[in-house]
């Protein structure tokens, strides 16, 4: 019956979005928005985005089709290699399944789903504390058990890598690891590739099996290859492995929904074996996808795939992404320089040490909900700011406002 359904709470994002929209003050910051802006605080499309649908409009095959299960091939193999490299044994070997999704959350969701239906017995899926607060619902909706590896440290405000590893050395051999592969939300800590091959081996030695979650390749360093690397790793040391692939980001194709979910087979059972799993493996993901959404949306795919398969647009796609991620870096830079000529109490190189789009700033609750009604400063109650908020006629107004607050 009706009366079964309680009230939910609202989802505390965009409830904070409707405060920031409702408040009419002309100094209002938004530092909670999970999408990128330029300086003048608007949306930015692409430059190579615009070319790409340019083409796209001017193709007289374009159609309005439905694609395939499995989505637009042409995009999931390039999807493919941007994570794991060109040449890449795994996908040599055959050893790779690739399924476009529902950007990154119906990448998770797929993979959870895969997972609860095959990997089930006494598996936990340990998420980091903090993390991005949709794992714990996507997991959770499909029945798994979850439980949290330590992440931040609020001593160092960077990665408790000792909490972290112990943690994994502790939990059931064979748990499910989701870990994000570079630009940690809500965080901006990210282990250091020396870091990342002693996580490896305590996952290797304990048959954890990695989850990694993407939503930030080249956006956080503006180098594609690098945000990849703690990926890479992993599957350069064999791991059965699955990654759930957004392009919101870094295409800026927030609303089109583009994403893939890829699942590794492992490598030590041969390449022939290998291939075999994988096969089945994509028979498997055909038949959850077809019973979850059918196929997938066509356009944004369609967009990327015409960037990601061609090498002048490519070469575009990256300055751009040199431009969103430098202009992000360029705001850390500015926002704890004015912090530290203000001489505001605490230490913050962690904002520049944090990477990505966001930034765990170590504010109390009590100091953010002063900074929304004093100062029309809106941000997470953790703490947490979107470098992207910020802009060259603002980071002043909102560095003076942290030292305010911070002094009190
Ligand atoms: N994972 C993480 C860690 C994210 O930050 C995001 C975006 N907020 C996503 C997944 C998925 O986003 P989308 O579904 O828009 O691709």
């Amino acid at each position: 019956p009706a009366d079964a359904v309680p009230q939910a709470p609202e989802d505390p994002l965009f409830g904070l979005s409707r405060a920031y929209k409702a408040d009419t003050s002309p100094d209002k910051v938004d530092l909670g928005i999970g999408a990128y802006r330029d300086d003048n605080a608007k949306p930015w499309v692409l430059p190579v985005v615009k070319k790409a649908d340019e083409i796209l409009r001017n193709d007289p095959e374009a159609n309005h089709e439905y694609l395939p299960i499995a989505g637009l091939q042409a995009f999931t193999s390039r999807a493919a290699e941007l994570l794991l490299g060109k040449s890449a044994p795994a996908i040599a070997e055959k050893r790779t399944v690739s399924v476009q999704s529902i950007s990154g959350t119906g990448a998770v969701h797929l993979g959870a789903l895969f997972l609860a239906k095959f990997y089930k017995g006494s598996r936990t899926v340990y998420l980091s504390n903090p993390t991005w607060a949709n794992h714990h619902q996507i997991f959770s909706n499909v029945g798994l058990p979850i439980a949290t590896y330590p992440y931040f440290s609020k001593e160092t405000r960077g990665l408790d890598v000792d909490g972290l590893k112990a943690t994994l050395e502790k939990a059931d051999e064979g748990s499910i690891i989701v870990l994000h592969a570079c630009a940690h939300n809500p965080t901006g800590v990210d282990p250091t590739p020396e870091q990342w091959r002693e996580i490896a081996s305590v996952m290797k030695a304990k048959k954890h099996f990695p989850f990694f979650d993407t939503a930030y390749q080249g956006f956080a360093s503006g180098d594609l290859d690098r945000d990849a690397g703690a990926i890479r790793h992993f599957a350069e040391e064999g791991f059965e492995l699955v990654i759930a692939q957004s392009f919101a980001k870094n295409f800026g194709l927030y609303g089109q929904r583009a994403g893939c979910f890829h699942y590794v087979a492992p490598s030590g059972a041969g390449a022939a074996e290998g291939a075999n799993i994988a096969t089945r493996v994509s028979s498997q993901l055909s038949i959850l996808q077809r019973s979850e959404i059918s196929n997938p949306p066509i356009y944004g795919a369609r967009i990327a795939s015409i960037v990601l398969n061609d090498d002048a647009l490519f070469a575009e796609w990256q300055e751009n992404l040199r431009t969103m991620s430098g202009r992000i870096i360029d705001m850390r830079k500015k926002l704890r320089a004015k912090l530290e000529e203000l001489q505001t109490p605490g230490g913050w190189n962690h904002i520049t040490d944090q990477i990505g789009m966001f930034s765990f700033t170590g504010l109390s609750e009590p100091q953010v909900l002063k900074l929304r009604t004093d100062y029309h400063i809106y941000m997470t109650k953790n703490g947490r700011i979107s470098m992207a908020g910020l802009n060259s006629r603002n980071v002043e107004y909102v560095a003076a406002a942290f030292d305010k607050v911070v002094r009190e």
